[in-house]
């Protein structure tokens, strides 16, 4: 079973890994940040609070976000394993989750932290588009849609986030090194800690992930 973690600063394909590893897989794929974007768009009170923080490039308070795993975790798909994309992202959501977890018997099995230099993190952030529709990322130039403007797999219209611009780029890297990278030392000490060098192809980069989860299925059928 895979119930895994993606660590890394905004842009490092966090999302697009995890979309390949869906697929392959076929466990839920749990991004933070579309379930706070949908709830933006929709104008709900969780998406209203969420709004002025994402904004600034901030990080949502722990118990908002907390709260919204600790219902989706409830559900019937995550029994055969998940990727959690953006959760967590401080040590408090970080011992949150081990007690939700614990409270179903489950526990995290690998955390993945990808690696990229701050340069291409800004190019890649700069190009990013998303589909409207199933939030799948794309590039303008690294991994650009078939057809300009529309997402390869649904044909939804693609957009930039308003946080893909440089100022609040800015901002989530300085979030990021502040109150996300204890999080690299608080999972290398539990030993579930893989880093993965994110500067390759995105096929080169998933094949590295690919290998790390299969190589530990030391399972019973392996004694
Ligand atoms: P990226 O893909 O660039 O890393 P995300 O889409 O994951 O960005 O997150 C966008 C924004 O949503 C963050 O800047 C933050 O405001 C909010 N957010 C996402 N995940 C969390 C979290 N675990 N805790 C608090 N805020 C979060
Ligand atoms: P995150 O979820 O970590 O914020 P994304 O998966 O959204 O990151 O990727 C950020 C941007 O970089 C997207 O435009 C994506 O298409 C692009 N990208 C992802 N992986 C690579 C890669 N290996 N090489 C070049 N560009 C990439
Ligand atoms: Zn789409």
């Amino acid at each position: 079973m895979y119930n895994i973690i993606l660590l890394g600063p905004p842009g490092v394909g966090k999302g697009t890994q995890g979309a390949r590893l869906r697929d392959r897989y076929h466990i839920p794929l749990i991004s933070m940040g579309d379930i706070l974007r949908e709830a933006v768009r929709e104008g709900t009170p969780l998406g209203k609070e969420a709004k002025s923080y994402m904004d600034k490039g901030e990080l949502v308070p722990d118990d908002v976000v907390v709260g919204i795993v600790g219902e989706r975790l409830k559900g019937e798909d995550c029994s055969r394993g998940f990727i959690l994309d953006g959760f967590p992202r401080t040590i408090a959501q970080a011992e949150a989750l081990e007690r939700l977890l614990e409270k179903e018997g489950k526990e995290i099995t690998h955390v993945i932290l990808l690696d990229v230099p701050e340069d291409e993190i800004i190019r890649r952030l700069s190009g990013r588009r998303l589909c409207k529709v199933c939030g799948a990322a794309y590039h303008l130039v690294f991994n650009p849609p078939k057809e300009e403007g529309r997402c390869d797999r649904c044909g939804g219209e693609l957009y930039q986030r308003d946080d893909d611009n440089e100022e609040t780029i800015k901002a989530r890297l300085e979030v990021y090194h502040s109150q996300t990278t204890p999080l690299v030392e608080y999972y290398e000490k539990k030993g579930l800690l893989r880093r993965v060098d994110g500067v390759d192809t995105i096929e080169g980069i998933f094949e590295r992930i690919t290998r790390i989860l299969e190589e530990g299925n030391n399972s019973p059928k392996n004694p």
